[in-house]
């Protein structure tokens, strides 16, 4: 049977309106009982939880702006309860620890959709306000409909008011949102910290629909002597989605033992005309994922999984600087390649030579330095270049580099350059000595 959030079963009252603590609009609805049961759920799903954790769970999930209070998640939980969705499982000390039940994995898995959606929902809303605010936008549009229209006392002339408003609004709309948002975003983003109403930049975080992908290599070249691109192509890439150029997708390439090894690559570029997505490869001696991208030919099959979702980084930025290893080249090439015409973008990019250079179609106003190295796990380059280098206030900073690498860089522009930490995002895309191996910094 196929549950729904929202049904009413079973009959323990689940009160406790007006006990939600949202911190922005006080009184509005965030989360309906429907949503917070699939929420609760979801994270009991995950590890038995206590319901501090979960209040605490619940409030991280939505960026802060959401606080169930004890009114509203105990009756939640006692409705997951009765419906023998969850258990109450061992206790820490006078705490009940809350687990989830096979018939709650059936409901989760019913209700699969709708929970995706409602955590794309609280995370983007969290994150920014934007789209949940739409949502309660929404929700007092259609209070106000329905209390001026279904009134037995509707006035003359009432609905063709509303039908003008309404129509205006989708105009006004349509003219402008995005640049509405975009202000409203900055806004909301602007700190004290720094120089006031400095604005901070805005990372966006889409969600996508996970799904598994069997491709066949329709292109392989060598780019240059450290690099293969190899061109995939095949139906079951109809909706792929990729909307940042940090975004990743993992790769399902044999172990050499029998089994299968997952990396991760940077989706180069996406053709959704002749469905053909592009990964470069950077070569190096040792790993799985080499060792496919160097014997991979024409008609060979490759699975791919992802991405998950993407990072959109935007907001007020005045320029750009982009650093990394050839690891990093597949995202640098293509942010450049997709930047606005104009934009001040910086690249220190490491490669093992000369012929490893790479030419980037860009309208940006690119500053390009290369740098050749013998050694990859080798900060010094990368800082002697850098200690030459003007940042300007409002200047990304995105590294992604070998882990030790990318940290180093990390560090002298945060504590010698005093970059501000949420203008720099830094990743180890590959750690010296360990397979399959990611360092994040900034998360
Ligand atoms: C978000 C993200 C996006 C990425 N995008 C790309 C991309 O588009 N193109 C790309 O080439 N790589 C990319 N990488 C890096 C790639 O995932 C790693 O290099 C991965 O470890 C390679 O897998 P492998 O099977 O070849 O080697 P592994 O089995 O993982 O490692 C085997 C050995 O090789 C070493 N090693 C791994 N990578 C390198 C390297 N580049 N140079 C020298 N030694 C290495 C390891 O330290 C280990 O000792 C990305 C990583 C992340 C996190």
């Amino acid at each position: 049977m196929k549950h729904d959030g929202n049904d009413k079963r079973p009959s323990r009252k689940a009160s406790g309106e007006g006990h939600h603590r949202h911190h922005d609009h006080p009184g509005r609805r965030l989360l309906d009982y429907g949503d917070l049961r699939l929420l609760i759920l979801s994270l009991i799903g995950q590890k038995p939880r206590h319901g501090y954790e979960l209040i605490r769970a619940v409030e991280e999930q939505s960026g802060g702006r959401y606080t169930p209070s004890p009114g509203v998640l105990y009756p939640t939980l006692a409705w997951l309860e009765d419906g023998g969705f969850a258990v109450i499982g061992e206790s820490e000390g006078n705490r009940k620890t809350y687990g989830i039940t096979p018939e709650g994995r059936d409901f989760l898995s019913a209700n699969r959709s709708a929970l995706q959606h409602l955590l794309s929902r609280i995370e983007r809303g969290g994150r920014h306000g934007a789209p949940l605010a739409v949502a309660e936008a929404m929700d007092a549009l259609k209070t106000a409909l329905r209390s001026q229209l279904k009134r037995p006392d509707v006035e003359d002339g009432a609905v063709e008011r509303v039908v003008a408003i309404l129509h205006e609004a989708a105009r006004r709309i349509e003219d402008g949102a995005g640049e509405g948002m975009e202000k409203r975003n900055r806004q909301e983003m602007s700190t004290d910290t720094g120089s006031q109403n400095e604005a901070l930049p805005v990372i966006e975080r889409v969600k996508h629909e996970l799904r598994r992908r069997q491709l066949t290599v329709v292109d392989v070249q060598r780019l240059s002597p450290a690099m293969i691109r190899i061109v995939l192509g095949g139906d079951e890439l109809q909706g792929f989605a990729s909307l940042s150029p940090a975004d990743h997708i993992k790769i399902f390439v044999p172990d050499g033992d029998g089994g299968i090894a997952m990396r991760d690559y940077t989706p180069r570029f996406f053709d959704p005309v002749k469905r053909q997505l592009t990964i470069d490869f950077a070569v190096h001696e040792a790993g799985p994922a080499t060792r496919w991208a160097l014997s991979a030919k024409v008609g060979d099959g490759l699975q791919i999984g992802g991405p998950r979702g993407s990072q959109i980084i935007g907001g007020s930025i005045a320029a750009w600087l982009l650093i990394g290893d050839e690891t990093a080249l597949p995202s640098i090439g293509r942010r450049l390649e997709e930047m606005q015409a104009g934009v001040p973008v910086s690249v220190v990019a490491a490669v093992p030579d000369r012929a490893d250079e790479q030419n980037f179609e860009t309208g940006a106003r690119l500053d390009m330095h290369w740098l050749h190295r013998a050694d990859p796990t080798d900060a010094v380059p990368y800082l002697e270049k850098l200690k030459t280098m003007e940042i300007e206030p409002s200047t990304f900073v995105w590294i992604a580099a070998e882990g030790s690498v990318a940290r180093a860089i990390r560090r002298y522009l945060v504590e010698e350059r005093g970059h501000p930490m949420p203008w720099l995002k830094a990743s180890g895309y590959w750690v010296q000595g360990k397979a399959d191996t990611v360092e994040k910094f900034d998360e």
